[in-house]
């Protein structure tokens, strides 16, 4: 009996490696969204938890949940918050809505939570328009800092 020599292996063309350049995704740029619009609340407003007397390290606290897509980045419904107030309970939710009435008005504390549901287009354009405006805006505030 004969053996040949077989070729164990086949040619491929090596795979075409996608460059996706510098696109971040838009989970990247909801991410990156986040990071700026949090350091421009905690730039831009008192250096103490909104909901409590505690002055540290703080975070940014929402009243109508960040879940709620179409007021997660709205100045208004955001205020620096200790990590106490704003994870273990919960946001503390009555007496942030209290603190907001005072500072803004029972029309626009309603209006956020009316707002709430509305439906934005999170797209490309949206992310990179908000990321710039903060960016801007967070700038801003830091050159002012002495
Ligand atoms: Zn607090």
């Amino acid at each position: 009996m004969e053996y040949k020599e077989v070729v164990l292996y086949t040619l491929k063309k090596p795979r075409k490696k996608v460059s996706r350049g510098k696109l971040r995704t838009l989970s990247k740029l909801k991410k990156d969204l986040d990071t700026v619009f949090s350091l421009y609340i905690r730039a831009k407003f008192q250096k103490k938890c909104y909901t409590c007397p505690y002055i540290g390290q703080l975070q940014n606290g929402h009243f109508v949940p960040r879940q709620y897509l179409a007021t997660r980045w709205e100045e208004d419904n955001c205020r620096p918050q200790c990590r106490n107030c704003n994870v273990f309970r919960h946001g503390y939710i009555l007496e942030f809505e209290e603190r907001l009435s005072n500072e803004l008005g029972a029309k626009r504390v309603q209006e956020l939570k009316d707002a709430r549901n509305q439906v934005l287009r999170l797209n490309r354009a949206f992310y990179e328009t908000e990321i710039a405006r903060y960016t801007q805006l967070l700038n801003g505030l830091l050159d002012k800092e002495p």
